[in-house]
């Protein structure tokens, strides 16, 4: 059998793997499932295309993207490897030959759309080959929850059943753990090894910081930058972004807007202008950023926060592409949760759902709701840690850093922690005593002692931790949850409505086997003096 780094010289003319390419092949030779989840760019196709040059038979690789199909089919031949493709834009005769050549055994690989793969007769077909093995890609199309929906890929699960001895690869760029939960569920992955990397950007420095008087942060921190830098800042509403880029200008930075509101005309001249001078900071919505490849963005700052980590990871990464140093800030206050909360509802009562959803339509409303708000709850347990920011940012890509990284607010400047071990307890006694049915805002209820609507209802009044937490605030409790949450020490529930649960962690801390550091309140920008790394 030819090993893999062979084929990776001979065939692909590469020295070496990247990250966990050599793993995933290694596991797929051994007849393993692989779920691969990477950013784009960071070297999937070579995870499916040696294993299929390896093993005997045809792969089959399904993709719902014509474009690159037809890309990597030319890349592949034109590497002597022999690979074609199955979709719609091959005539009748077209297909036929492809079809001939595939059950001749002649074919290494071949690319199908989903729906061709469902077509008549085509699985009989691919019954009588032998398989090398089947590649998902861009398999967080099975997730109803996303933006690249497709109900085709919904019945990628029955690969399974029908082909069981041969191996299985979803891979994808998308990497939040509700996608990944259900790309394991839908394509009956339960057993594959997962393995998620790349997603770190060492380069980047992360600050959080306590909103207090963000145009005035916003203009310490930009002076303490080098003069003639370019760097981005997200707003969340076109007037927050004229009003910022407007009293940026006033102090003398050259700060241009950029919001789907503009006309085309400006928001090409004022992108161009980014691009092309030294120095330019653009104050932005959203809109901004999608195929903007400046290498030497220097920070990009969140003056109000993103909704998801994944929003905050993608965006920071237009920072320092050149893989010179750059800072990422973000500044967040109660009112910006409150108001995504508000988004998270609002957004929830208009998306269109997927038509066969076996749930009813209201509920699985509710459950699209709440899934965004545990997307929500995520971005706030980053804001909140105590722990290294790297460490938790990778955390929920799957990835884990052995080490914190050194270049981060709270690495840089640990923040003053207080011992929480009995706020901790107190807390998680309430999860219990609740039977693991309750949200945080119900459980800070509970402890402060007030009795709302529901904690009469329920009888909460009378369990024995009702007002024996009077020693802190309401959002005192709600931000002990979130770091209990942040820290693994309890867990939200993905199916019953964010309630929050006990895990064997909590345990300890209850048992008093396990001490508990909570933070005081973040202060505005830590770690923004001091120098970056070269
Ligand atoms: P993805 O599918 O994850 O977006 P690709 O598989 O298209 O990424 O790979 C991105 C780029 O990296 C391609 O140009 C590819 O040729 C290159 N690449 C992948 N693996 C290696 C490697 N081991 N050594 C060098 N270049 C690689
Ligand atoms: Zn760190």
């Amino acid at each position: 059998m030819p090993k893999p780094i062979d084929i990776l010289r001979t065939v692909f003319g590469y020295d070496g793997f990247v990250g966990p390419q050599e793993s995933i092949i290694e596991t797929l030779l051994a007849g393993r499932d692989a779920v691969v989840l990477m950013p784009t760019g960071g070297g999937k196709s070579l995870c499916y295309q040696i294993p299929a040059l390896i093993r005997p038979g045809t792969a089959v690789v399904v993709s719902p993207l014509i474009a690159l199909m037809r890309d990597q089919v030319q890349s592949l031949t034109q590497n002597g490897v022999r690979a074609a493709y199955l979709n719609s834009s091959l005539s009748a005769a077209e297909a036929r030959g492809v079809e001939a050549e595939l059950l001749a055994g002649r074919l290494d690989l071949i690319y199908v759309a989903p729906e061709r793969l469902f077509l008549a007769g085509f699985l009989e077909q691919l019954g009588r080959i032998p398989l090398a093995l089947f590649a998902i890609d861009e398999a967080h199309c099975v997730s109803q929850w996303g933006h690249d929906f497709r109900p085709e890929y919904t019945r990628l699960g029955m690969i399974a059943e029908r082909f069981p001895e041969v191996p299985r690869l979803a891979l994808t760029a998308t990497a939040d753990d509700l996608t990944r939960a259900d790309i394991i569920r839908q394509l009956g992955l339960e057993s594959a090894r997962v393995f998620a990397s790349g997603f770190d950007r060492p380069g980047i420095r992360y600050l959080v910081a306590l909103k207090d008087q963000p145009e005035r942060q916003l203009a310490d921190f930009l002076r303490a930058q080098p003069a003639g830098d370019a760097g981005i800042v997200y707003r969340m509403s076109r007037k927050k972004v004229e009003a910022t880029a407007a009293s940026l200008g006033k102090q003398g930075f050259t700060a241009l807007p950029y919001h789907a509101g503009l006309d085309p005309a400006t928001r090409e001249r004022n992108q161009e202008r980014f691009m092309r001078e030294d120095g330019v900071i653009m104050v932005a919505t959203v809109a901004f950023g999608m195929g903007v490849d400046k290498p030497n963005v220097r920070f990009v700052v969140h003056l109000d926060p993103p909704t998801s980590l994944e929003a905050y990871h993608q965006e920071t990464g237009r920072a320092g592409r050149d893989g010179l140093p750059a800072v990422a800030l973000m500044t967040y206050g109660l009112g910006d949760i409150a108001m995504l909360r508000r988004l998270v509802a609002m957004d929830a009562g208009s998306t269109r759902l997927p038509a066969d959803t076996q749930e009813g339509r209201g509920e699985s409303r509710v459950r699209h709701e709440r899934l965004k708000q545990q997307k929500l709850t995520s971005l706030l347990g980053f804001c909140e840690t105590t722990n290294c920011r790297r460490q938790v940012l990778l955390r929920y890509f799957g990835q884990d850093l052995p080490e914190p990284c050194g270049n981060c607010d709270i690495c840089l400047d640990p923040v003053e922690s207080w011992d929480g071990t009995v706020a901790a307890q107190k807390a998680l006694s309430t999860i219990f005593r609740v039977q693991e049915g309750f949200g945080a805002g119900h459980l800070a209820d509970v402890l402060v002692g007030k009795l709302t609507k529901a904690v009469e209802r329920w009888g909460h009044e009378a369990v024995s931790t009702f007002g024996i937490g009077t020693e802190l605030s309401r959002p005192e409790w709600l931000s002990v949850y979130r770091q209990l949450v942040a820290a693994g020490l309890a867990d939200v529930d993905m199916e019953g409505y964010g309630a929050l649960k006990l895990n064997a962690h909590s345990w300890e801390v209850m048992r008093g086997g396990r001490t508990v550091a909570l933070r005081r309140d973040p202060v505005p920008v830590r770690g923004a003096q001091k120098p970056l790394a070269p």
